[in-house]
């Protein structure tokens, strides 16, 4: 090459590679910006030994894949740019045209959006079963071309369980794959693979980004065959996961056991005051001895995160509203997992159920955040006197 003060400057500039400077060592990992890796020596450019393109993900990804594959004790992990394209790439990976897949009637809406709407326009066959019912009569419901059954437990607005073990055995011994999409769960309360799940779904926009403000999801496999046909998947479709955002997501799952110890005390407190409130006709939250899945989550789950149910007692809309209305700490909206208290109806979403559920009342969905709780029971304790109010 000819020596630098022979090139113009538009060139110099051009060539100037930071990049090949040594890093210093920080506690994080680099975020590498990158579409091309520049490659040593012209017989490298085909090596699919070596990474050769950026959009499979670059240092950052990795740090982040691999602390996850280790949470979730599998032997990869795939990333993907959403939650919602985590359970739908997932899906995709292993569907195809004639398939049948039985998936779980509490599902996140947008992923029963896409089972419906995508899955079926392929020539796939959904169907969907009640989340309580015995391993058994839900694998009974499919026919012969079964090759997938979707769970999510809990199902984040009515918390229903799956038993996940008892289905994942019965589908495995049918040769059936088991897809689970553990958010509730965050990889760090629930294990799936180490319960038979053959893929782990979560949206790490929820507990493990944890701060409301970056959408990333994932995919973990035991099976080095099916991890390779998730990664696959990334490569035929070309998603991409941006390095800030994989680094966020690291950030996030450092802290991630001490945040979820406190949202899920915390929330318990107050799920328990509530109960006790003559307003509140049921907490749906699998801690309370009295819960309906009780059992299954003391066998299975080594905790319970910040999100839970509450059904009031039997009231008009603008009640319920009024209740929302008088709270200043939760906020109103969408998404949980964050430091911050969120509230929100359910109702709207209820309806769209193949079995829709009898609660006989209204449904909110409390996410407890990092706040003290004397502060959210007081903020609580004066949304029910609104409804109250409302109520007449
Ligand atoms: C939020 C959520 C998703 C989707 O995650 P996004 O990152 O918002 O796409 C999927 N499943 C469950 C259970 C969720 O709560």
């Amino acid at each position: 090459m000819s020596s630098r003060k022979d090139l113009s400057e538009p060139t110099r500039l051009i060539h100037d590679h930071p990049a090949s400077r040594p890093l210093e060592r920080t506690v994080g990992p680099p975020i590498q910006r990158g579409s091309t890796v520049l490659m040593g020596k012209a017989s490298d450019l085909y090596d699919h030994g070596q990474v050769t393109y950026g959009r499979g993900g670059l240092a950052a990804h990795r740090a982040l894949a691999d602390a996850l594959a280790e949470m979730e004790g599998a032997h990869a992990c795939q990333l993907y740019p959403s939650g919602l394209a985590a359970v739908t790439g997932a899906l995709i990976s292993v569907l195809k045209a004639g398939d049948e897949i039985l998936v779980g009637d509490n599902v996140y809406g947008p992923t029963r959006r896409f089972c419906d709407q995508v899955l079926t326009r392929m020539g796939m066959t959904v169907r969907y079963f009640p989340p309580r019912e015995s391993a058994e009569s839900i694998l009974a419901m499919a026919g012969d071309r079964l090759r997938a059954v979707l769970m999510e437990s809990p199902g984040s607005l009515t918390f229903e369980f799956c038993d996940v073990p008892a289905i994942c055995r019965l589908a495995a011994a049918r040769g059936v794959l088991t897809l689970m999409d553990n958010t509730w769960g965050a990889g760090l309360l629930f294990k799936p693979l180490e319960h038979g799940v053959d893929i782990s779904i979560q949206a790490l926009t929820k507990y493990v980004c944890g701060h409301s403000d970056v959408f990333l999801g994932s995919a973990c496999a035991r099976d080095p065959t099916l991890a390779e046909q998730l990664e696959d998947a990334m490569w035929h479709f070309g998603w991409s996961v941006s390095p800030d955002d994989a680094y966020q997501g690291l950030r996030g799952l450092r802290t991630l056991p001490v945040r979820m110890e406190r949202h899920g005390e915390t929330a318990l407190e107050v799920a328990r005051w509530l109960e006790d409130q003559p307003q509140v006709h049921r907490v749906l939250h699998p801690a309370l001895s009295r819960s309906p899945d009780h059992a299954i989550w003391r066998r299975d789950y080594t905790g319970a995160c910040g999100l839970f149910g509450v059904v009031l007692q039997p009231a008009p809309a603008r009640a319920v509203d009024a209740l929302l209305d008088a709270l200043s700490l939760f906020g109103l909206g969408f998404s949980w997992g964050g430091f911050e208290s969120l509230a929100t109806t359910c109702g709207p979403q209820l309806h769209q159920r193949h079995y829709p559920p009898h609660f006989n009342g209204p449904v909110l969905r409390l996410h407890v955040g990092l706040e003290t709780q004397a502060d959210l029971i007081a903020d609580l304790q004066r949304g029910l006197a609104a409804f109250d109010a409302a109520r007449g």
